[in-house]
């Protein structure tokens, strides 16, 4: 499981927030930088007014292979081919014909795709806020200069623990040379992210990480463990105490968001009441080119993306998930959060 905030970009990228940025950028850099963001917020909240079947984010998987394997994870294997570029081009004029506001590329591990920055430029092309999640282990100053000249806005960099162990190989100890790299030469927002509830034993090394992410002038986030349905479980007292320290260490509006949106509710083992608009707000695009309400209830609705239509969009916006209660995935929360007082119709529970 992927815990993923990377949305955390989108939500921060809305004008009134433009001075939040945690990078220095110089000169015109500064300008156009600050200029892109404009106009990328701009036209987020445009497709948010515009109509409430527009989708808001699309996660695109580009290839389910990983160089890792996370004990706790379920969205990887370690023989998938990349997704060819013709297809993940096909997937981006679709989605952009859609009206989508941006893409998230994920895997598996997407850097293991060759042409994973084509892909970027060509949703760029379309105006698209475009993110990327990544272990880091594949990251190289190469890497980061092709991702600047595609025009990546935002990147999410996992880190859970400090040193690697069965459940998670996502380690300080493997990446922080990454985090230096970045810092010196990525012209897009970095969010570094851990996951709390990994292991009770591995609580303080969250608090770890997030003060090394600010050592570097990067923004952190926390996310809580979820398990193969996207039910939270419980946190300990331990580690409510170093979720408030770790958004202290790194305070920003996509804690206050997660906190007062579901995390509160779960962390203390309680339901929240919302309604999740996953397959319409928010689009998982599977690396069989389908479309799935999320990475934890794949199969539904199960349509080709090529498929997909505005009626697909409504039906599912208005499609109720019994899974939704106990549901940990923020980004879905965050692109539902827009539509929270529109009423659901349609009752159609998953397996
Ligand atoms: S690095 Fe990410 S995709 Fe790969 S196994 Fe670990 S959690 Fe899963
Ligand atoms: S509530 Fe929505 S996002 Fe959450 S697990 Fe269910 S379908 Fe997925």
């Amino acid at each position: 499981m992927k815990e993923t905030l990377l949305s955390s970009y989108q939500v921060s990228e809305t004008p009134q927030l433009l001075a939040k940025s945690s990078k220095k950028p110089t000169g015109s850099t500064r300008a156009s930088s600050r200029f892109n963001s404009l106009v990328s917020g701009t036209r987020f909240l445009g497709r948010v007014v515009g109509s409430r079947y527009n989708p808001l984010l699309a996660q695109v998987v580009v290839t389910r292979r990983c160089n890792l394997s996370c004990g706790y994870c379920n969205e990887y294997d370690s023989f998938s081919p990349p997704v060819p570029l013709a297809d993940l081009l096909a997937w981006i004029d679709h989605l952009a014909a859609l009206k989508t506001a941006s893409i998230t590329f994920t895997g598996g591990e997407p850097l293991l795709h060759p042409e994973l920055d084509q892909a970027i430029a060509a949703a760029r092309r379309h105006g698209m806020i475009v993110t990327m999640i990544t272990n880091g282990f594949r990251l190289t100053r190469g890497w980061i200069e092709r991702l600047n000249a595609a025009g990546l806005q935002g990147m999410q960099i996992s880190i859970d623990n400090l040193k690697p162990d069965d459940i998670s190989m996502k380690s300080l100890s493997s990446v922080e040379g990454k985090l230096a790299l970045l810092q010196q030469h990525a012209r897009f927002k970095v969010n570094v992210n851990s996951v709390l509830g990994v292991t009770n034993e591995r609580t303080q090394d969250v608090v770890t990480v997030a003060r090394t992410a600010a050592k570097y002038g990067l923004q952190h986030s926390v996310g809580v463990l979820h398990d193969h349905t996207g039910t939270l479980k419980p946190l300990a007292a331990e580690q409510m105490e170093a979720y408030k320290l770790v958004t202290e260490i790194s305070p920003s509006i996509v804690h206050t968001l997660n906190y007062r949106l579901f995390q509160k509710n779960l962390m203390n083992g309680r339901p929240n009441d919302w309604k999740c608009r996953a397959g319409a707000r928010y689009l998982y695009i599977a690396e069989d080119g389908k479309v799935h309400w999320c990475s934890q209830q794949r199969g539904y609705p199960g349509i080709p993306l090529l498929e997909y239509t505005r009626a697909d969009l409504r039906r599912e916006y208005e499609t109720e998930k019994s899974c939704s209660p106990t549901c940990t995935l923020s980004c879905v929360h965050q692109m539902s959060m827009f539509d929270r007082y529109r009423g659901t119709q349609v009752s159609r529970p998953p397996a």
